[in-house]
């Protein structure tokens, strides 16, 4: 810790991850493994503190606490620590265009210092899993949780300097103006989770020092449901994705592109959902989250008049509760449709089939995540040939994230870079080629 009891000033702070850096501590495997050692300690030891602040700020519940934020980063660790040394063996390569005799192999060099910038939908795992990659990776990171989640930035910031080494991850709180301050500095890599406004003013900022950047943006997820789909089967699982933290997810489905005849029968299959998941009255329901903040709140309030509301539309703002609620009849150009919802809005927008939902996508930015229910081999196929996302998932929304072994990440609008596991040691290294070339 620094010696005087004076908050550090950013500039500090990086000079000293940075002099840390600089000994070649953090390059070791035996550095990097007992960092990501420590930081699962502090987890399953801190569990339940997590999930008091967890609740604090955004009412998650218990079991979601566990599998969205604490458990969730418990496995990234592990799947990380079986791997790390056989993910940083030096890769050989054939080089027969150089000199004959020349060797020539692959290696993963550290960073050095970087920024991980987290929101506030899932304060810990957004946080703390681009910081394993960091650590991983052999790297010093300064670590900014969001405002936004004021009990788990707290619980955060004090915890990590416990039991890491204070040259490893140094927790930096606050709100515009300390992201600001910290943005000025210059990082060997910023890592940034949110909306795309801030992602182009972290971009503006790196750029003055020609730091690179993994930008995880938002925007909005379709859907298509197919005819011929197992309706119940599939509005059960859309109502789970959706509807879990309050639709406060950056892979939740966005909205539903069906044609008219399944559009009816799965309004009526995702209000029979939303009772089973919730019971009829989902504000005394536990598992049923609540909305960030009244900004939040009014905004989503206004979305509520995009279409007929077929279950929900009830709100609450000293509670900031706004009941699951899906909308049918939704046009294109209704409010609903033009910003990303991030809420328990779920519109539905009718399309005469594939070929109309494959051009209203293609219309639009391309999104985080797309979604299709189908059992169509060939509709499978043009979605993926056919549509642009980070991601393309059918049959389970949202299950892309379970995997720690498949990168994470957006395109264009909806971000830059990708991570998790071996794609963090990726994004937080530098792929260094060494070669030798034989002299006499
Ligand atoms: P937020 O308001 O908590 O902001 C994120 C971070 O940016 C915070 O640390 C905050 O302090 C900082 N920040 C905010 N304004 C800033 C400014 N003007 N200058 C510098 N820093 C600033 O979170 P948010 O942006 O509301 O998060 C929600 C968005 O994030 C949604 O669009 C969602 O889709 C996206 N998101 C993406 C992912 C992903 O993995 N791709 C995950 C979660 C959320």
């Amino acid at each position: 810790m620094p010696p005087t009891c004076a908050p550090e000033r950013p500039e500090e702070v990086v000079a000293r991850l940075r002099a840390a850096c600089r000994t070649g501590s953090h390059r070791s495997l035996e550095w990097r493994t007992r960092q990501l050692t420590c930081l699962r300690a502090m987890l399953s030891d801190h569990a339940e503190d997590f999930t008091t602040a967890l609740h604090a700020d955004l009412r998650k519940n218990r079991a979601e606490a566990y599998a969205a934020e604490i458990g969730f980063t418990i496995r990234e660790i592990d799947h990380i620590l079986v791997n790390l040394e056989e993910w940083l063996r030096p890769v050989p390569v054939t080089a027969p265009g150089c000199p004959p005799g020349s060797e020539a192999h692959l290696r993963y060099d550290p960073l050095g210092v970087v920024l991980v910038m987290a929101p506030w939908n899932y304060p810990v795992q957004l946080l703390l899993v681009p910081v394993v990659g960091a650590l991983a990776a052999g790297n010093a990171v300064v670590a900014k949780p969001s405002d936004l989640a004021p009990a788990c930035s707290a619980l955060l910031a004090r915890l990590v300097p416990r039991y890491l080494d204070t040259d490893a991850v140094s927790v930096v709180e606050g709100g515009v103006a300390e992201a600001a301050a910290l943005l000025a500095q210059r990082f060997d890599h910023v890592f940034y989770t949110g909306n795309g406004v801030v992602g182009r003013v972290v971009m503006r900022a790196a750029a003055e020092h020609l730091t690179p950047v993994t930008l995880e943006l938002g925007g909005k997820c379709p859907v298509f449901v197919d005819r011929g789909t197992n309706l119940a089967d599939t509005a059960a699982r859309l109502a789970r994705a959706k509807f879990t933290n309050a639709g406060q997810t950056c892979v939740a489905p966005d909205h539903v592109l069906t044609d008219p005849e399944t559009a009816r029968t799965l309004e009526v299959e995702l209000a029979r959902s939303l009772e089973k998941l919730f019971g009829t009255d989902p504000r005394a329901s536990r598992s049923y989250g609540r909305i960030i903040n009244p900004r939040h709140f009014d905004r989503l309030v206004r979305l509520l008049d995009s279409g007929r509301i077929v279950v929900g539309g009830g709100h609450d703002r000293e509670n900031r509760y706004i009941a699951p609620t899906v909308l049918a009849e939704v046009r294109a150009d209704s409010p609903v449709m033009q910003e990303e919802i991030f809420g328990p809005v779920l519109p539905i927008v009718e399309v005469s089939g594939v070929d109309e939902a494959i051009a209203f996508i293609n219309e639009r930015d391309k999104p985080l995540a797309v979604y299709g229910f189908t059992r169509s081999t060939d509709t499978r196929r043009r979605l993926a040939e056919e549509t642009a996302s980070g991601s393309l998932v059918f049959g389970l929304p949202m299950a892309q994230v379970l995997d720690p072994g498949l990168p994470f990440g957006g395109v264009g609008p909806s971000g830059t870079g990708s991570y998790r596991g071996a794609h963090s040691l990726a994004a937080f290294s530098h792929r260094k080629t060494v070669l030798q070339v034989p002299q006499r």
